[in-house]
Parts: structure tokens; sequence; C-alpha cells
């Protein structure tokens, strides 16, 4: 739908752009903490996610400036009936059942005391962001939420997520305002598989997912995996090569993610943005730079302002390198906010090492995933 009734028409201007960011202190008070046995010494001081990476970000934004330019939307928690659009109600129930005491939310998703209120505010973070941008009260908004949540599922958590931030969000914004073509474009290094399957029958929502092969969840995040029934087409995965650096991703944004947007015209954008594609990250083989992260910015907002008038939200997903996620966010706020590039002060030149370029098999990947989308009419017309 490109309603222009209820979408004032604006003329994009990337000096002039209006950005918004969420945050929260309570995000940072989320604990996910995993027991890695007695072989790790101290394992709840030494964690692979920890509030650090999101905090020092927040930080970072702050000494720079950059958060002054910024309009800060507070959040409300979503509801149990904004989650049961999207999750069953036996999961809800278990979750809020071990609110006061922390618990298990699924594979891999403890949460400590208070963890489902901070859940349902990380799912209101993306909603007020997402709505933010679909009312005009800005051109785009960052969404510094946690946890994440593109991983969990309809009836359990995995992954760090407990439950699904932009599958919520989005419901709960066509439930206030009608029908909407939604494209999630999902960036972090991990499949976006519960963002995919939630929306798996759904021809209004396209969901893109570029991440390394088979990292996690292991068994999906397939090029096959094209969308259900009545829905062929609404998904497509790019899954490239550990070792992927700026060429591979490029290469697959351009091959793949802009003809798959272009030919489904959505009416708003949403990026699971994930930093743990970058070359520091302890949980993923991949290596991106802040650079790279800028470029995929500028690319994905050229394509708002082509198809969305401007109307785009990006979302925090994963990313565990407390050193590089900072330098990586800041990267992309700068972007959305029209500025240049700022020098890398933690890898330098990262893009110079080799194999930043795209390789052979990395290019072989692309091509596969640009097959199966076209084969699955999610390119449109356009034959590959
Ligand atoms: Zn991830």
């Amino acid at each position: 739908m490109n309603d222009t009734a209820t979408q004032p028409a604006r003329e994009p201007d990337a000096r002039s752009r209006t950005v918004a960011i969420v945050h929260e202190e309570r995000y940072f008070w989320h604990q996910s903490y995993l027991d890695y046995g007695p072989a790790v010494q101290d394992h709840q001081l030494c964690q692979m996610e920890t509030p650090e990476s999101r905090r020092r970000l927040l930080n970072l934004l702050d000494v720079s400036g950059l958060l002054d330019r910024l309009r800060r939307v507070r959040p409300q928690p979503v509801t149990r009936a904004d989650l049961l659009r999207v999750h069953t109600a036996d999961y809800v129930d278990s979750v809020e059942s071990q609110n006061a005491t922390g618990g298990e939310g699924g594979e891999y998703t403890p949460f400590g005391p208070g963890g489902y209120d901070i859940a349902r505010l990380s799912a209101g973070g993306v909603h007020a962001a997402l709505d933010a941008v679909h009312r005009g009260v800005t051109d785009t908004a960052f969404a510094l939420v946690r946890p994440p949540g593109h991983h969990a599922e309809r009836d359990r958590g995995r992954g760090y997520c407990l439950f699904a931030n932009i599958a919520v969000a989005v419901e709960k914004l066509r439930a206030e305002h009608g029908p909407l073509r939604v494209a999630v474009v999902d960036w972090d290094a991990h499949h976006g598989n519960g963002t995919q399957w939630i929306f798996y029958d759904d021809p209004d929502t396209l969901t893109v997912s570029l991440h390394q092969d088979r990292l996690y969840p292991s068994d999906s995040g397939t090029v096959e995996e094209t969308g259900g029934t009545g829905a062929t087409g609404a998904n497509v995965n790019v899954p490239l090569p550990p070792g992927s650096g700026k060429g591979a991703y490029l290469h697959a944004f351009d091959e793949v993610v802009a003809p798959a947007l272009t030919a489904f015209a959505p009416d708003v954008i949403v990026v699971a943005c994930g930093f743990d594609a970058s070359a520091l990250d302890p949980n993923a083989r991949m290596m991106l730079s802040a650079t790279a992260f800028a470029e995929l910015t500028q690319r994905i907002l050229a394509l708002a302002d082509t198809h969305t008038g401007g109307r785009l939200a990006v979302v925090q997903e994963g990313g565990y390198s407390p050193l590089y996620v900072p330098t990586c966010g800041h990267a992309v706020v700068a972007t959305l906010l029209g500025d240049g590039a700022d020098p890398d002060p933690v890898t330098l030149d990262l893009d110079a090492d080799p194999y930043q370029e795209l390789q052979p098999h990395q290019a072989a990947a692309v091509e596969a995933a640009a097959r199966a989308a076209s084969a699955s009419g999610a390119l449109g017309r356009q034959s590959v």
C-alpha cells in the first residue's frame, strides 16, 4: 500500500533529515547470563551478551554530540495483547510467570528479575520508533533496544531474544493504523529466523536476511526458504560464507536486497541492525568495518527515499564487541543524520585489509541467492 492520503509527501534531503532515537536505561539492566560451567572463570563477569556494547554506543553518541541532534522518543511497554498478536499464550505466560525471579525463555534466552517487563519495553521501543516514523514525527529512527528480538519465534525465545520485537511492533502498528506493506532487512550476522517464520505466510511483509551461512540457527536461512502459502517471494535469504567483507555485502545488497525492495514497494523499511558482522565481533566470523555499515546505511536510505518517502526505522539486534559496536553504531547514526564518515579510531583502515573485496566464492553465494529470489518472484520481472 502506498496511501498518500495517510502519508504526507516529504522532500527527502539528507542534510535536513530528522532522526529520532529510542533508548532507556532499563534496557541495560536486562541480564542474559549463560552458564558456561566450571571450566570458565567467573562466567557472570565474562559474558557474550552484556549491556556494554549498547551502553557504550549511547555514551559515544553523547560524547560526539550526535545525541544532541537526535529527537528522543520514550517507549511504552507493549501489552500482553500486543504480544499475543505474534506469540502463543503459553509462551507469554511462561515468561511472565518468571518475571519476579528471572528464568529461561527458551534456547539461550536466560533473563534476570524483571526480564518480562524489560522485554516488553524493548518491543515497545521498536514500536515507538516505527510509530514516530509512520506518523511523520521523524524521518528516520534508531531504536537502541535490548534484549534483541529477531531470533524469537512464536512459541519460544531463542538466541538472547525473548520477544520478536520487530514483528510485535509491526503488528501493533497495523492494528492501530491499518494495512501496511513492511520490508524488514536484517543484516545481523545471524539469520533472522524469528522474523522470517512469523511473517512467512504474510505477502504484505517482505523479510530479507543477509547472514553468515548456517551460523545460528544452523537449520534455517537457506535460499530455498522463499515464503509460505500465498506469500512466495516474500522471504529472501542471502547466506554468505564466513569471512565475507565489504565487497560481498555491498554486492549482495545491490544484486538481491535492492531489487527485492524495489519489486516489493514497501510503505516503510525496517532494518534489523546487528553489528556482529563486524570484523571484531566474538560471536561471528565476518569482516565488516564501521564504514561498511555506513555504506549499507546509505544504500538503505536511498531505497527508503525512493520507495517510502524516507520512512526508515533502524532497530538494534546483536553485536558483542564492546570495543567496536559503538564505532559501528555511531557510523550508522551519523549516516542517518547525513554526515560523512568519520575516521575509524579502532581499526584505522579495516577496509584496506586483503579479502575485503568480493571473492569468487562469495559472488557465487550471492548469485545463488539471486537465482532463488528471482525464481520465487521476489525480484519482480528482473531476471538474473
Ligand atoms: Zn546476531
